[in-house]
């Protein structure tokens, strides 16, 4: 068969395979195919050929094909980023010092900082800005290695301004290399001008924005920040229960700060993903399970909040809930790197390099119902491939900080 792209002289080629149609839990989270002196082939977009280099005679080429040496360097898939909040206007590193002094998260929020401040800086800055501030975090992110992205909407919180939002991730991902799937979180907090009533804002979330949002194909999921300083489990289950009846996919922000009942509502509307999970009961990661929901780590945030509390990565494993890691890349935590949350879940949450892996793969693909294209190196997937500068891929959550990324592939295009 015919390939116009071939990464070969792999030291290995490692990725998650035979997960497509579920994603992977318990032992499986362990599974990886470890293919030594491999290589990969595809044409346009698409993976023709994974295998062993004795296998490399078997494609067709010609002068059209482009061929990367990887030096014997590891061949990983390109990593997905399952929950960000990429798109905004304005930065909050200030609040950075307040946490230093001692400052809570919703206490940062009460003295106009948070996502209220994020809001007014969003709002303000105009679709043009937006969007080009959109495309520097999407490139910053692609030369991390990251080759598929969520990004949630959030900072508009009126009709108008969500849209707005939905609208300017639909023209930035039609001009960033990586692929995109898009989130819909009006219920993000409640603005100002809803100060003091939120079920008002709650109405207007089912009322307006999800039908117009639904009408515009503009999201793919609806997700909610369930959590005490946002809104109620009540609350959460009005938006959610409206959007699955307009036929949306649904994610849940839960038990972030505390044990609120964010999971539990994700079991009982089977939701796809409940993210963040630090408070996770055990009696709720058995409802998890039987729900076929996936739990989304995110350590970056409790990391940059200075809130030392992780999701508890092996009682998830344990339990034999799927488990998924994203960065949370927001305002206020700048971390944009999966290479880095690979490090902390296993620094932090205990994971092996082997399960990170997995869960910044083929698990966070599941979490964006993603997986038929994407996390995994399998013929007739998309072509999204990291050389990394290691031996082996288990160095990889080692080398902190440290440049190892040779080269990124994404959808047959060397971006770096
Ligand atoms: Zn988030």
């Amino acid at each position: 068969m015919y390939a116009d792209l071939i990464i070969k002289n792999a030291r290995e080629v490692v990725t998650p395979k035979g997960k497509n149609d579920r994603p992977a839990a318990g032992s499986a989270m362990s599974e990886l195919e470890v293919i030594p002196g491999g290589f990969v082939a595809s044409r346009g977009d698409k993976i023709v050929a994974v295998g062993p280099s004795s296998a490399l005679g078997d494609i067709e080429t010609d002068t059209q094909t482009k061929v990367i040496d990887a030096a014997q360097g590891v061949v990983i898939p390109g990593l997905v980023d399952p929950h960000t909040h990429l798109l905004f206007a304005g930065g909050r590193e200030d609040e950075f010092h307040m946490r230093i002094d001692g400052l809570g998260y919703m206490e940062i929020g009460r003295r106009g900082g948070g996502i209220g401040r994020t809001v007014r800086e969003t709002r303000a800055v105009g679709r043009k800005g937006l969007a080009e501030r959109g495309i520097a975090h999407m490139w910053m992110m692609a030369l991390q290695g990251t080759t598929t992205v969520e990004i949630k909407s959030g900072y508009g919180l009126s009709t108008e301004s969500e849209m707005e939002m939905l609208s300017v991730i639909r023209e930035i991902s039609g001009v960033s290399p990586m692929g995109v799937v898009s989130t819909f979180l009006g219920a993000h907090a409640v603005p100002a001008e809803f100060k003091g009533q939120a079920d008002a804002f709650i109405d207007l979330v089912v009322e307006d924005m999800l039908p117009k949002v639904v009408k515009s194909g503009l999201a793919t999921f609806c997700d909610v920040f369930c959590e005490d300083g946002a809104f109620t489990v009540e609350q959460s289950r009005r938006v959610l229960a409206k959007a699955a009846e307009l036929g949306m996919p649904l994610k849940i922000h839960g038990e972030e700060l505390a044990n609120s009942g964010g999971v539990r509502l994700a079991a009982e509307l089977k939701a796809v993903s409940v993210d963040h999970c630090n408070f996770v009961s055990q009696d709720d990661l058995g409802l998890l399970k039987k729900a076929g929901t996936i739990a989304v780590a995110l350590p970056a945030t409790p990391f940059f909040l200075l809130a030392p509390r992780y999701a508890p990565a092996r009682g998830i494993i344990e339990a034999g809930v799927p488990l998924a890691i994203a960065t949370d890349y927001n305002p206020t935590a700048s971390i944009s790197s999966m290479l880095f949350v690979m490090f902390l879940s296993c620094l932090n949450m205990k994971m092996t390099p082997s399960e990170v892996l997995v869960a910044a793969t083929i698990n966070a693909a599941h979490a964006l119902k993603k997986a038929a294209d994407v996390g995994s190196l399998e013929v007739g997937k998309d072509m999204d491939a990291l050389i990394m500068r290691v031996d082996d891929f288990r160095k990889i959550p080692f080398y902190v900080g440290r440049s190892i990324i040779d080269s990124v592939v994404c959808k047959g295009r060397v971006v770096s």
